[in-house]
């Protein structure tokens, strides 16, 4: 066994967009930091999602603990993006075109109706459409369309793009990155400093961070008190690209069906999601699952019957046993975790990023991070 003594920084388990983006607030803090990846950074949940920003649209899935934590952040994110594309040198399509609710029966409508009066409620900036207007904004929807509502709020963000600027930043700031390292184990002796196996080698640092995404509530060496009660939320996509029909060049905004959203990048992919299984770490397709994104999408957008079909994927949401994120200091001195950010992790992405530095830094909880403490399961 060799043991590398980072005794005075940091330690990160994960790099995912929430390790990478954690890793890079500490760096430019002047923190020294080594980020421990398993495979390539950005490969898992982080690189299959579609980068809706969207605390106000995805209201009805959500606690209210995590309304306010998306709406921290998207108070945050146009001056994080500025400084990451900033740090990076790349744009990362973080675009404001705003979302689209839409239903095509009358069950989905009276569904649109319902959470509408709710996000109303939330004073969410969210406001009925006639299926004129909604026609207007995006003249590619299907014409059996009977109700829409539109929120000029919720943006959107490419994740990969994200996590490649992230990625970057963090190394330009003077993060180490060790990739295709796994942690094995962690070590936690008590009056010692927390420390984790990579294969043979013992790594241990003043803190460390588990941000190892679904697996974070599976890694060895953790006592049950400590664990984070995390599990896969298994959800498949596709995309098709949109240049090969011009008048789908022009589909800007994020449009949101119940069953299925379309999310159009700049580079002219659409991406179709997404499904939401419990199938543990089952990466496979399945025929129902395609079948219900393909059948979702050409309900709503006829023309996409058509389109080049590019990709298709899984990835693994990490979800925690109330479905909000765990953020926060862990009984074990010096261990800190951030996980759990279940269908939102890309939205959340800059208030985890900024209150967990401070709260690693300088020892003191903001507020906003209190409710997601790990203490309370
Ligand atoms: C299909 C789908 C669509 C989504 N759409 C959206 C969306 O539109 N908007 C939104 O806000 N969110 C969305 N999400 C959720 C979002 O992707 C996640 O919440 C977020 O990416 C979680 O980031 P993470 O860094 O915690 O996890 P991950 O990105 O999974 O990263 C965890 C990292 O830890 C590494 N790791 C694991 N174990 C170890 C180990 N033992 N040692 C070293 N490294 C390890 C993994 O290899 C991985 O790279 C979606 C998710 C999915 C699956």
């Amino acid at each position: 066994m060799t043991s590398a003594a980072m005794e005075k920084g940091t330690l990160i388990v994960g790099g995912g967009v929430v390790g990478l983006a954690v890793g890079w607030m500490l760096a430019r803090r002047g923190e020294p930091v080594t980020l421990l990846e398993k495979g390539k950074t950005g490969r898992e949940a982080s690189w299959a999602a579609a980068g809706m920003l969207a605390p106000a649209t995805e209201v009805a899935y959500q606690e209210d603990l995590n309304l306010m934590l998306g709406l921290e952040s998207m108070r945050l994110y146009p001056e994080f993006v500025a400084e990451l594309q900033q740090a990076s040198g790349m744009d990362v399509d973080y675009r404001t075109e705003g979302a689209l609710e839409v239903s095509f029966c009358a069950d989905d409508t009276a569904r649109l109706r319902h959470i509408l009066g709710y996000q109303q409620e939330k004073n969410l900036p969210v406001r009925s459409l006639s299926v004129t207007d909604a026609l207007e904004m995006e003249p590619t929807l299907s014409g059996f369309l009977s109700a829409a509502a539109f929120c000029g709020m919720d943006h959107q963000v490419d994740p990969r793009l994200l996590t490649t600027a992230l990625k970057k930043a963090y190394l330009l700031a003077g993060g180490v990155l060790r990739e295709d390292c796994e942690v094995t184990r962690f070590v936690l002796e008590a009056g010692r400093p927390p420390a984790v196996m990579a294969g043979e080698e013992r790594i241990s640092a003043k803190r460390v961070l588990l941000a190892a995404g679904a697996w974070s509530g599976s890694l060895a060496g953790l006592p049950d008190k400590l664990r984070p009660p995390v599990r896969p939320v298994k959800g498949q996509m596709l995309s098709f690209q949109m240049g090969a029909i011009p008048s789908l060049t022009h589909f800007l905004r994020v449009v949101r069906v119940p069953e299925i959203y379309m999310v159009p990048k700049s580079d002219g992919r659409l991406i179709v999601g997404a499904t939401v299984e419990e199938m543990g770490f089952d990466r496979r397709l399945t025929g129902g699952g395609i079948y219900e994104l393909l059948k979702g999408a050409w309900e709503s957008v006829p023309q996409v019957y058509d389109l080049p079909l590019l990709e298709t994927w899984t990835g693994f949401r990490p979800g925690s046993r109330d479905n909000a994120p765990i953020l926060g200091q862990t009984a074990f001195p010096g261990l800190f975790v951030a996980t759990g950010h279940h269908r939102n992790g890309i939205l959340t992405t800059p208030a985890t990023a900024v209150h967990m530095a401070s709260l690693m830094l300088e020892g003191r909880p903001p507020d906003i991070l209190k409710p997601f403490s790990p203490d309370r399961f």
